[in-house]
């Protein structure tokens, strides 16, 4: 065992651990869990614990099916709701292997962002990303999910409005204990919504802590007999739930490769090219980003979410803004468009080749938009050569299948399997009657 490995296997006897949840994700970005006994640890990992694949959303054929988890050391975390009295539990995320092979399965959305990361590397850089995930909080009625708010506070409201306060500070101490650094928490624009948002990381460390944020944020709201929703636009008309990702490259001695003093927004050469990349496959981003149909109904004028592919230092309209920084370590770009629904593997891979391709071909970026784009009218757009993401999710597969960088930077298999499952996704709903024509036709006609 490496020294790693030999230290968790320290930890689950201190901390009294019965079982290990091993985790991965499928392409659409579902947890999946095998349980085992914590004393086959050091068997997982010297040999890695066997599964058939073939079960797996997206995975593989049925005759090629048999799969190995490879459990990552430093992925081990006591799940904080199965304390250790009666037998604690802690998960290890993990590697997906083809055993056929004994290579990484391409069909691992981990692996897909490892290609990725092992790109900046090459290039001397390593991405750091921060999310800032949204949700909401619904009352159940008879313990089905309603889509009543469970409180009405509004953006930063404190206590008693924010009933949630308490049930908030339960789910990050539950994330703390889950090795997360919360930096910020407050309740949202709508009512029921919120916000908590944890210290940027790599983008590995970063699509694990979402993974895993999403299943803690459950979980405590399952306790509270509430339920907790990442769904993008769960009510119409009001704003709906994002998870802006704010991104910088570092070099490898740790400096912020995306700071330059000398510029009027403190943004280097490198920043410019990486967000000239994402601009230019933004459309394509949207499909992985914006997974669902309902993500459509959330990136729609007048609720701050984004639509025109512009950035601005100013205004929060734009699909990528560029914060205030205090310190040279600060300096990012923030990309507002993707929700919580995407797989955070998958979207900070395409996000990070669409920025790698940006600097690897010296893509200029466009002028800062300083107004309210949603106050342009087409001729104003075209005019600034402003762009519209995409408006369904019929389109944006459209935009993925035009977009070699996008597409390659999934790989085949992913691609394949997802633009499959979508597409899919998309048919069935164009053919479902929804409540909004009933109540519209129904009578009229
Ligand atoms: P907003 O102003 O958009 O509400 P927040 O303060 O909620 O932003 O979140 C800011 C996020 O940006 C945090 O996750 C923070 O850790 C992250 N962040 C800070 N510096 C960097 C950086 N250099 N690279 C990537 N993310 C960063
Ligand atoms: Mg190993
Ligand atoms: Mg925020
Ligand atoms: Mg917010
Ligand atoms: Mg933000």
């Amino acid at each position: 065992l490496s020294a790693e490995e030999q230290a968790v296997v320290e930890r689950i006897e201190q901390e009294n651990i019965d079982f290990l949840r091993l985790q991965f994700t499928d392409i659409l970005g579902t947890v999946k869990n095998v349980s085992i006994p914590a004393s086959q640890a050091e068997k997982a990992f010297q040999k890695g614990i066997y599964f058939d694949g073939s079960s797996i959303e997206g995975f593989v054929r049925i005759q090629e099916s048999d799969m190995r988890l490879d459990p990552d050391p430093e992925t081990f975390a006591v799940l904080p709701w199965r304390r250790k009295d009666d037998g604690g539990a802690a998960r290890l995320i993990c590697d997906v292997v083809d055993t056929e092979t004994g290579e990484p399965f391409s069909g691992d959305p981990r692996h897909v962002l490892q290609r990725a990361i092992d790109r900046a590397a090459e290039m001397g850089f390593t991405l750091n990303a921060g999310p800032e995930p949204e949700f909401f909080i619904f009352a159940k009625d008879e313990g089905t999910a309603t889509t009543q708010p469970h409180d009405t506070g509004g953006y930063f409201d404190l206590g008693p409005k924010d009933l949630a306060s308490d049930m908030r500070r339960e789910m990050i101490y539950a994330l703390e204990e889950m090795n997360f650094e919360v930096e910020s928490s407050h309740h949202e624009v709508a009512d029921g919504q919120h916000e908590i948002s944890f210290k940027y990381a790599d983008a590995l460390a970063t699509a694990d802590n979402i993974a895993t944020f999403r299943s803690v944020v459950r979980a405590v709201a399952e306790m509270h007999d509430v339920h907790a929703t990442f769904m993008p636009k769960p009510i119409a008309r009001i704003n709906g739930s994002g998870m802006h990702t704010h991104l910088s490259l570092f070099t490898e001695d740790g400096v912020n490769a995306f700071y330059d003093s000398d510029d009027e927004f403190n943004l280097s050469e490198t920043a410019y090219h990486f967000l000239a990349g994402i601009l230019e496959h933004a459309p394509a981003i949207t499909a992985i980003a914006n997974p669902t149909v309902n993500s459509y109904k959330r990136l729609v004028p007048g609720y701050e979410a984004p639509v025109y592919v512009a950035w601005s230092d100013v205004n929060r309209s734009a699909l990528v803004r560029k914060p205030a920084a205090r310190t040279p370590a600060s300096s990012r770009i923030e990309l507002r468009s993707p929700d919580p629904t995407a797989n955070p593997y998958l979207a900070l891979a395409v996000m990070l080749q669409a920025g790698l391709d940006g600097i690897d071909r010296g893509l200029e970026a466009p002028d800062p938009v300083r107004e309210n784009i949603y106050e342009f009218d087409e001729d104003k757009r075209e005019e600034y050569g402003i762009e519209t993401l995409p408006g369904s999710l019929g389109e944006a597969i459209d935009a993925l299948e035009a977009d070699d960088v996008v597409l390659d930077a999934l790989g085949e298999h992913v691609a394949g399997k997802f633009t499959e499952a979508k597409r899919k996704e998309f048919a069935e709903y164009k053919t479902a009657v929804s409540a909004w024509e009933t109540d519209r036709y129904l009578e009229k006609f």
